[in-house]
C-alpha cells in the first residue's frame, strides 16, 4: 500500500521546477529539511516554479498543523511614537521635540483602550513604543502594573528586544536582571520586532541607532532561558539581497533549534511609501511582486518548517486577498485582530487597522479550513 507522502509525491508535478529545485522539494516531500545551502536554490525559484514551492509548502505545513488556521483576538498598544532612533524604515516616529508627538501611559488611558475592546475579549495586548527620551526602568514597570491591574487575565506580549537595551540603560542594570523584573511583574511574552536583518552592514543603513545583530541574538537567548517566550520576525523587501535572507532564516533556526523558545515566525513585507529609506535609497529597493511574497512564505515554511510549526502572514502589510493566497503557501496562522495599527498605516500601509474575528473566520472557512482562535502561546480556543 503506498503511504500518505508517496501520493503526495506522485500527485505533485515537479517537472516545471528545474533540476536542483526538484531535488530539494522531493527531498522535502520525504522528510528531508533543507538546508542552509538548499536556500540558494530555493529562492533562485522563478515563474511557475514559485507555486510549486507553494504547493510543497502546503503540503508540509498540512503535515505540521493540519487544517486548522489560527488567529488571536488581541490589542495593540503603541504608548508613545517619539523616539530618539531615527530608522529610515520607520514613518512612525517623530523626534522628542516634534508637535506631532505623543506619549500616554496612564492608568485611565490604558483602561479605556482595554474597555474599548470588550466586545470582542481580546486574550492579549501588545504593547510597544519609541525610544521616548523620558521613558525609564521605571516607566515599563508601571505599564506592566497597570495592565495586570485592570485586567489580570490578560496576556502582556511587550517590550521589544530594542525597548528592552533601553529600560537596561536607563538603570545601568544587566538585561538579565530587567527581564526577570519585567516577568515577576506580568511580562508573559516579548515580540521579536528590532531584528529588522540581522546583518550589521544593512543596520548601519537603515537603522544605525538600534541594537547591534549579536545584541538581538543575545536578548533572546537570554528571554527563552527565562522562559520568556518570543516571536521571530524579519523585516523584508528593502535594501538587502537574497544572502542576507538566508543568513537571517539560518540564524533564526539555529537559535530556535537550541532553544525551543521562538513561538512563531512573522516575516514583516517592507512599506517604503513615506519612508526616509526610499526617499535615500529608492533606486535600490526592491519591487517585490506577489508572487516574490509567495515565495518567500513558502520557503519559510520548507527551511524553518521543523523549528518553527507557526508562520504568521500578514493582513496588515499584504492586505487579505494575498494573505489569504500565503495561508495556502506555507502560512498557518492570520496574526491578530489589533483594534490599533499605527506602524504600517504610517510607512504608507491601506489595509486598515482592525478586523474582527467573523472576517478571520469567514476568510478561513472559503479556504475550505478550520478556523480556530488561539492564544499568543497557541494555545487553541476553539
Ligand atoms: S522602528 Fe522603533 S526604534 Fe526605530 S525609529 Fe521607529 S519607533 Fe524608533
Amino acid at each position: 500500500m503506498k503511504t500518505v507522502h508517496q501520493t503526495e509525491l506522485e500527485e505533485i508535478d515537479l517537472r516545471v521546477a528545474k533540476k536542483e529545485l526538484r531535488h530539494i522539494l522531493k527531498r522535502a516531500l520525504n522528510d528531508q529539511w533543507p538546508t542552509s545551502e538548499d536556500l540558494k536554490t530555493l529562492f533562485t525559484a522563478q515563474g511557475r516554479e514559485i507555486p510549486l514551492l507553494g504547493q510543497v509548502a502546503d503540503i508540509i505545513r498540512e503535515r505540521q498543523t493540519g487544517s486548522v488556521i489560527t488567529y488571536v483576538v488581541n490589542r495593540n498598544i503603541n504608548f508613545t511614537n517619539v523616539c530618539t532612533n531615527n530608522c529610515l524604515f520607520c514613518a512612525y516616529s517623530v523626534s522628542p521635540n516634534s508637535e506631532k508627538g505623543y506619549f500616554d501611559v496612564s492608568f485611565d488611558t490604558l483602561r479605556k483602550k482595554i474597555e474599548e475592546t470588550q466586545p470582542y475579549q481580546i486574550t492579549e495586548v501588545c504593547v510597544q513604543g519609541g525610544i521616548h527620551p523620558k521613558i525609564t526602568f521605571e516607566t515599563y514597570l508601571e505599564i506592566l502594573q497597570n495592565l495586570k491591574e485592570i485586567d489580570p487575565t490578560l496576556h502582556i506580549h511587550a517590550f521589544s528586544p530594542q525597548e528592552i537595551t533601553h529600560a537596561a540603560s536607563s538603570l545601568e542594570e544587566d538585561v538579565e536582571d530587567v527581564l526577570r523584573e519585567f516577568k515577576r511583574n506580568g511580562l508573559d511574552s516579548i515580540p521579536g520586532t528590532a531584528a529588522e536583518i540581522l546583518d550589521d552592514n544593512i543596520r548601519k543603513r537603515i537603522c544605525p541607532q538600534k541594537i547591534s545583530s549579536a545584541d538581538w541574538i543575545h536578548i533572546i537567548e537570554l528571554c527563552h532561558q527565562l522562559r520568556i517566550p518570543t516571536t521571530a520576525t524579519i523585516l523584508f523587501g528593502h535594501i538587502e539581497n537574497h544572502l542576507h535572507w538566508i543568513h537571517h532564516l539560518s540564524l533564526l533556526r539555529k537559535i530556535q533549534e537550541k532553544t525551543r523558545g521562538f513561538t512563531e515566525f512573522i516575516p514583516l513585507p517592507f512599506i517604503a511609501e513615506n519612508t526616509q529609506l526610499k526617499r535615500k535609497f529608492s533606486s535600490h529597493i526592491y519591487k517585490l511582486t506577489s508572487l516574490d511574497y509567495v515565495k518567500f512564505y513558502a520557503v519559510s515554511r520548507l527551511y524553518l518548517g521543523e523549528a518553527f510549526k507557526n508562520i504568521q502572514t500578514s493582513w496588515v502589510k499584504l492586505g487579505f486577498p494575498l494573505a489569504e493566497i500565503t495561508l495556502t503557501t506555507g502560512c498557518n496562522d492570520f496574526g491578530g485582530t489589533l483594534f490599533e495599527e499605527n506602524i504600517t498605516r504610517s510607512a504608507g500601509g491601506s489595509f486598515g487597522q482592525f478586523t474582527t474575528p467573523k472576517t478571520f473566520q469567514s476568510s478561513i472557512q472559503e479556504l475550505q479550513r478550520i478556523a480556530c482562535e488561539r492564544g499568543t502561546l497557541y494555545d487553541l480556543l476553539c
